[in-house]
C-alpha cells in the first residue's frame, strides 16, 4: 500500500490496544543529530560507520574510534529532544501501557523527552564498559585516562556501551521488543532506513502477527513494501499531529 492520510492513521491509533513505535536515527535528525547517511557527508566522511562502529575497527584503531564517539557525545550535549520525541512521550503518559517505544538510537533523546520506558536496542552512547572481560585488576581502581582510557594493570580498554555492527543485541531487550511487536495492533516505524537487522525484523514480526505497519519517513525505506501506509515527511511535525490529535478539530486521541 502507498500513502495514507493522517486522519486514517489516527483512527487506527484510536482503535489499537497496543502500539509499538520503532524509531531510528531520523527521529533525531530535526534535533540536529546526524543520521549515518549525514555522517558520511560530514566530519568523518573519510570513514563509513561500518569502518568505525565495529569491534575490529576499535581494536585496530582504538583512538580513532574513541575520538569519533567523543565527538558524537559532545555534539549531543548541545541538542534537545524535538517535537517527535516529545509527542511520543506525551502519548505514552496519556495512555499508560498502550505504547512500547523501541529505539535503535543511542542518543538518549527519548529518555530526555520524558519517555516513561524505552527499549534501547543498541545501547547508550553516554555509557562505557570494558572491551574484554574485566579481571580483578580492572575493577581495582579508576582506569588510566587516555583515548581510550585503559586499565593501569592489564591494559584492558574502555569502550562505548553501544552495540556495534556484528555484535549481538542485549537478549532481554530484544526479546521484550519481539514480544511487543508480535502483540501490537499498530507499529509506527519512524526515521529508520530499515537496513539494520535484527531491528528491522521487528517490522516483519508485527506484520506476520497481523499488526498494521505505518512508516513515517521523508524518503523511501527498505520496509515500504510491507507497510499498510506511508506518511512522507519529517517525524517532528507528523508525530505531533498524529499523537496529539488533530489541531484542526482540537480532538484528542483517547
Ligand atoms: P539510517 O541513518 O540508516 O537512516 C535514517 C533514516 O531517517 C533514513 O531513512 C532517512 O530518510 C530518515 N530521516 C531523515 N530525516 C528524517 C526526519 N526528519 N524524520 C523522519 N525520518 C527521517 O538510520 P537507522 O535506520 O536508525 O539505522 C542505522 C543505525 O544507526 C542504527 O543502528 C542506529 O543505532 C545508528 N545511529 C543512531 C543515531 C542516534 O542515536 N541518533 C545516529 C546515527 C546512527
Amino acid at each position: 500500500m502507498g500513502a495514507v492520510t493522517e486522519a486514517l492513521v489516527r483512527r487506527w491509533l484510536d482503535q489499537a490496544q497496543h502500539v509499538v513505535a520503532l524509531t531510528g536515527a531520523g527521529v533525531s535528525a530535526e534535533s540536529g543529530v546526524p543520521t549515518f547517511r549525514d555522517a558520511q557527508t560530514g566530519l568523518w566522511a573519510r570513514f563509513s560507520p561500518e569502518e568505525l562502529a565495529t569491534e575490529s575497527a576499535f581494536r585496530a584503531h582504538p583512538q580513532r574510534v574513541w575520538d569519533w564517539y567523543v565527538a558524537r557525545r559532545e555534539a549531543l550535549s548541545g541538542v534537545r529532544p524535538n517535537e517527535g520525541h516529545l509527542a511520543l512521550a506525551r502519548y505514552a503518559r496519556r495512555h499508560p501501557g498502550k505504547l512500547t517505544l523501541v529505539t535503535q538510537n543511542v542518543d538518549g533523546l527519548h529518555q530526555r523527552a520524558g519517555q516513561p520506558f524505552t527499549l534501547a536496542l543498541h545501547g547508550d552512547i553516554q555509557s562505557e564498559r570494558w572491551l574484554d572481560e574485566p579481571r580483578g585488576c580492572c575493577a581495582g581502581g579508576p582506569p588510566m585516562p587516555g583515548r581510550p582510557p585503559r586499565c593501569a594493570v592489564c591494559g584492558n580498554l574502555r569502550r562505548p556501551a553501544v552495540v556495534w555492527f556484528g555484535e549481538t543485541l542485549p537478549a532481554d531487550i530484544l526479546s521484550a521488543a519481539q514480544e511487543a511487536s508480535a502483540a501490537c495492533d499498530l507499529m509506527l516505524v519512524v526515521g529508520t532506513s530499515g537496513a539494520v537487522y535484527p531491528a528491522a525484523g521487528l517490522v516483519h514480526t508485527a506484520r506476520r502477527a497481523g499488526g498494521r505497519v505505518v512508516i513515517v519517513n521523508p524518503q523511501a525505506t527498505e520496509l515500504d513494501d510491507i507497510a499498510d501506509g506511508l506518511l512522507r515527511g519529517g517525524s517532528a511535525q507528523i508525530l505531533g499531529r498524529l499523537l496529539d490529535g488533530d489541531p484542526a478539530t482540537g480532538r484528542e486521541n483517547c
